[in-house]
């Protein structure tokens, strides 16, 4: 051998071994694999990954066995075809299974080639890990995804552009409400999707995004915005726009979120309008109830004059024809001096309802509730000594209500428990508790009580339950009602048929001062 031939075989030794170095530890992974898949060759940066010995790998796997299972069949089904036919592959990408179950992602390129001495078509691998670029792919894929869903799911029109102003995107609600088809809106001008008009004026206003893209700011829509769709609806809509920007602050596009209103607006109206009529009926209701007021005045107020007139000539009549008539006569004049008086009480207490009801306002004095309770005794002294009846107290307070008007409902509630009485001597007990802002008063009675059903009623004008037994004009509890709602309170009764009643009734306390510095 000469020294010449020594020197090249040295050569082609050291580019051998320079070589196996670099197949070992270059950052890919290499494979050559025989015709059916079986493993013949692996280098050392595919070991590493997959964390298999090379003796493993060597021992009878297969190329498929380091794939999952969704790549096995895409390798079987596609890339083993294609191979066969092209002889080549490039940039597949196949996740890899380590000996662990770690997946790692990768990029693989294939070639098929004889092989010199075996004569065997070997396939040679190479596999450039993408974890990092495969992982970001994968989240934008699923950013994507879930910008795409959430768009298309949503329950508000939305439609991004360019830059420009072009159309880039709409959702489906965008695509109903404009008409448009977003295949055939896609780059055109926002104007010609979304035209929108002032609802008053009717004028063309600027569109949104527009103002976004200039401002670089979010833009909210003007009220009462008309956007009127490709097939000719007019709808009310409301929106904002924003731009989209990138991070060195310039403007890519702009997004515009909208949704239609024209209900709304419809519903807000149509409350608008109720709202009107029931304040005009109001209007008009208290008009008729003053006029009301004003003829039952009027009214009774001319009643008393013929009223007195005919008690006047009954009291004559008795007075000077009284003992020639005979017993019917008698019977017939004593019928009418009864009726004129019944007429008189119902006269007296009309005239006192609709004054009350005409009065505007009422005056809010301290009343010193004690001291209208004993008036009020006072007055009654007669009608309680002949009905034997025992009248209890506790001390009231002063409360916010005119004097005539706590007396009027006092005077109403004791001589109605007198008068309502049963068997029993009547026995009345008022008394008095405060309930924050109010006074809650009671008046009870040992009477002869109210069904339930009619609890309600007997505070209407005019309606009486024991009307044939004892006499009254109906007029008293509607009285009572009245002064009590005047000054913001309430007026109920709870009653048991046969044992009794008990009238309650609030009406405004009188706060002293330093009570009120003490709290
Ligand atoms: P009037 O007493 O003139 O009939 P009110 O308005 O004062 O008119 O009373 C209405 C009705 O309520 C009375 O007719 C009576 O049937 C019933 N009523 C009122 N107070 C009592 C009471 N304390 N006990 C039983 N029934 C009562």
């Amino acid at each position: 051998m000469s020294d010449h031939e020594r020197l090249s075989l040295s050569e082609d030794a050291a580019f051998l071994a320079a070589a196996d170095r670099l197949y070992s530890v270059a950052p890919f992974g290499y494979v050559t694999t025989a015709p059916g898949g079986r493993i013949l060759l692996v280098n050392d940066a595919l070991l590493v990954w997959l964390n298999y010995t090379r003796e493993e790998l060597q021992a009878g796997l297969r190329w498929a066995d380091l794939l999952t299972p969704g790549g096995r069949l895409f390798y079987e089904t596609h890339l083993a075809p294609i191979l066969l036919a092209d002889g080549s592959a490039d940039e597949v990408a196949l996740d890899l299974v380590g000996k662990q179950g770690s997946i790692v992602p990768t990029l693989v390129n294939a070639r098929q080639a004889r092989d010199v001495p075996t004569e065997l078509a070997l396939t040679r691998w190479t596999i450039v890990k993408a974890t990092e670029r495969r992982l970001y792919e994968r989240e934008l894929v699923s950013a994507r995804n879930l910008f795409e869903t959430t768009l298309s799911s949503i329950g508000d029109g939305v439609i991004t552009t360019d830059a420009d102003g072009a159309v880039a995107f709409m959702n489906g609600v965008a695509a109903d409400l404009t008409g448009w088809d977003p295949d055939l809106a896609v780059e055109r001008p926002v104007e010609d999707v979304l035209p929108l008009t002032r609802e008053d004026t009717k004028e063309p206003i600027v569109n949104p995004i527009r103002e976004a893209l200039r401002t670089k700011t979010r833009v909210g829509l003007t009220n009462h915005t008309i956007l009127t769709s490709r097939d000719g609806r007019r709808l009310v809509i409301d929106d904002s726009a924003a731009p989209i920007l990138n991070d060195d602050g310039t403007v890519s596009g702009a997004v515009m979120v909208f949704r239609d209103v024209t209900e709304r607006r419809q519903a807000a109206r149509a409350l608008e309008d109720a709202y009107a009529r029931l304040d005009a009926k109001a209007a008009e209701l208290r008009r008729s109830n003053e006029d009301l007021s004003q003829f039952a005045y009027v009214a009774s107020h001319d009643l008393r004059s013929p009223l007195r007139t005919v008690t006047l000539y009954s009291q004559i009549l008795q007075r000077r024809y009284g003992d020639r008539l005979d017993d019917d006569g008698k019977a017939f004049l004593s019928e009418i001096e009864a009726a004129t008086k019944r007429l008189d009480t119902l006269i007296r207490d009309l005239l006192e309802f609709s004054a009350l009801s005409s009065k505007a306002e009422f005056s809010v004095e301290s009343t010193d509730a004690e001291a209208a309770l004993q008036a009020v005794l006072k007055s009654l002294q007669g009608v309680i000594v002949e009905a034997n009846a025992i009248v209890q107290s506790e001390p009231l307070p002063s409360l916010n209500i005119d004097r005539t008007s706590l007396v009027q409902l006092l005077q109403n509630l004791i001589a109605n428990a007198i008068r309502y009485r049963s068997s029993a001597d009547p026995c009345i007990r008022i008394s008095a508790t405060q309930e924050g802002m109010f006074c809650h008063l009671c008046c009870r009675d040992n009477g002869i009580g109210i069904p339930a059903e009619h609890y309600r009623r007997i505070f209407e004008p005019f309606k009486r339950l024991h009307g044939q037994e004892i006499p009254g004009s109906g007029i008293g509890l509607a009285l009572c009602r009245k002064i009590v709602e005047r000054h913001g309170g309430r007026i109920w009764v709870e009653s048991i048929v046969g044992e009794g009643s008990t009238f309650h009734f609030t009406v405004p306390i009188v706060h002293d001062p330093i009570d009120d510095e003490k709290d």
